[in-house]
């Protein structure tokens, strides 16, 4: 029998709680979701991929405020999968571990609707391997179990073997452990298994709140209580665990761990956003800069006249943001890009010539060293500038040394003003705690604009930011992070986001050796 109304229930693992571990099929799934049903443990920041006006529900929380109960979740996965909904249930790690992934998927198929699982990094592996332990290494560990910690093992009837698995494979991983560990190490010691046998515990993994400790079987429980570790956490036994210190992802790579402040625009973060994240850092993006358009309709009307009858030699573009919002004013005056057909055109630096590449055109000169000096050279160096027409459209209060500079070399200049690096009104209160609390490892500076708007937003000034590596994009940037009582440690000589993470990471390469392994 047809139905139309038949939905569709896919069981998606978010991973251990690292937003780039989901997989590429549970992404999808997520992004098109109508329903989410979703528990807490490693979803956070997975959330914000869901598609505007889908249906987000807490399994963690019902309005009474009570646990949902496994019944109870099953009955949403088969109300809204019956009522023709695409549903997403999001599990941290993998839906088949220790998740209830399987009587879910029981159940909905004894209601006959449809379910796809799609698997996840369970946090047993990929939560120790981001800890730094492999669960597996030659002719250390060849085999491994994961267990529940849950059952009490000092009764009779539990269901886990603890005397026959202590000695059974190379590495135990136990998951939601950490409130007995001194009963399972005992049980482990009694079941044969060394007390001198290393072991550790992740919590939190892949999280910016990731914390590791390690012991032996004997000293563990004292180890978790000392360091005031904390449940979710991944309890692991065996020599593997004694690899961590080799392989404490900090040592590996130096951006690995590290908290770091974006403070480009919002819609601007994205690609040093994935350039942090691919290192390991954890990006903190505290917008600092908001773009306030101020555009005059009639002088772009004027612009875009002068435009078309050829009357501009050149158009100059010192930002990304100012190519965007110039062609943005332009196409809304009625034109686009062939209205620049004939004018030359300068970019101030590689990134602006990304911009414009993107809108298919092409620069004519981009100065060398990204800075407006290094435009205006540039320029010089095509030709004579002497009576020529040059068109800056730029943001209001830019630094004149472009336009002065035209001029004394006798061209006419057209400043058209877009917008005002304006600071934003909030900003998010998370990273302004953290900024606060001091948890900042580095801030970054791509412009000057964030970093006087940043001092705006902390209340006038950046000392809570006095114990971060200060990175700056350029020298210019740098001048005004020092004005401001700020003592730049790293100023990128390529002025792009990847010369400023390559810089970045060569600073911290070198300083490295001193803060890690103590
Ligand atoms: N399906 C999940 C496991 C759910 S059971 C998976 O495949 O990972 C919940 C237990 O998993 C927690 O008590 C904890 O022991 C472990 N766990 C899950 N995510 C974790 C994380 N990010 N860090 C440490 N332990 C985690």
């Amino acid at each position: 029998m047809a139905n139309d109304t038949l939905g569709h229930v896919w069981l998606v693992g978010a991973g251990p709680g690292n937003p780039g571990y989901i997989t590429v099929a549970g992404l999808a799934a997520l992004r098109r979701a109508e329903v989410v049903v979703y528990d807490r443990l490693g979803t956070g920041e997975l959330m914000g991929e869901c598609a505007e006006g889908a249906l987000l529900i807490d399994a963690g929380k019902a309005a009474d405020n009570h646990t949902l109960t496994q019944d109870e979740i099953t009955a949403l996965l088969l109300e809204h999968g019956g009522a023709g909904k695409r549903v997403v249930r999001l599990k941290g790690g993998d839906p088949y571990v220790f998740a209830r992934g399987g009587e879910e998927a029981t159940a909905l198929a004894d209601a006959g609707i449809p379910c796809t699982v799609i698997p996840g990094v369970t946090s047993a592996i990929g939560g120790l391997a981001a800890g730094g332990i492999p669960v597996t290494y030659r002719a250390v560990a060849t085999s491994f179990a994961v267990i529940t910690g849950h059952e009490d093992p000092t009764k009779p009837e539990v269901g886990v073997h603890w005397e026959r698995l202590a000695t059974a494979v190379d590495t135990l991983v136990i998951l939601m452990g950490v409130g007995r560990l001194d009963g399972i190490a005992s049980a482990l010691i009694a079941g044969g298994r060394p007390a001198s046998t290393p072991a550790a515990l992740v919590q939190e993994a892949s999280t910016p709140r990731q914390r590791v400790a390690t012991g032996t079987l004997a000293t563990i429980a004292e180890v978790a209580r000392a360091q005031g570790i904390a449940a979710p956490a991944l309890f692991v036994v065996g020599d593997v665990a004694g690899l961590q210190p080799l392989l404490d992802p900090r040592r590996l790579a130096p951006l690995a761990g590290k908290r770091v402040l974006v403070t480009r625009t919002r819609a601007q973060s994205s690609t040093l956003v994935e350039v942090l994240r691919a290192e390991g850092a954890w990006p903190v993006v505290l917008p600092a800069l908001e773009l306030e358009r101020r555009v005059d309709p009639v002088a772009v009307m004027e612009t875009r006249e002068r435009l078309e009858a050829h009357e501009y030699c050149w158009t100059v573009f010192t930002s990304a943001n100012a190519v965007d919002t110039f062609l943005e004013v332009l196409w809304e005056a009625g034109g686009d890009i062939r209205s620049l057909n004939g004018c030359s055109i300068a970019a101030i630096g590689p990134g602006t010539q990304r911009a414009l590449e993107s809108r298919g055109m092409r620069a004519d000169v981009v100065a060398v060293d990204a800075v407006g000096e290094g435009v205006l050279t540039t320029m010089i160096a095509t030709g004579t500038m002497n009576g020529t027409r040059v068109l800056l459209p730029r943001a209001e209060g830019a630094r004149d040394v472009i336009p002065d500079g035209l001029r004394a070399a006798g061209a006419i200049v057209d400043e058209l003003t877009l917008y005002l690096a304006g600071t934003p009104a909030a900003a998010p209160a998370e990273a302004l705690a953290a900024v606060r609390n001091g948890e900042i490892d580095v801030v970054t500076f791509t412009s000057s604009s964030t970093v006087k708007n940043l001092a705006t937003l902390l209340g006038g000034d950046l000392s809570a930011l006095q114990s971060a590596t200060v990175v700056c994009i350029g020298p210019i940037v740098a001048e005004t992070a020092r004005e401001l009582g700020l003592s730049p440690h790293v100023v990128a000589e390529d002025h792009t986001i990847e010369g400023m993470v390559a810089a970045l990471r060569a600073y911290l390469h070198s300083t490295s050796a001193d803060t890690l392994g103590q």
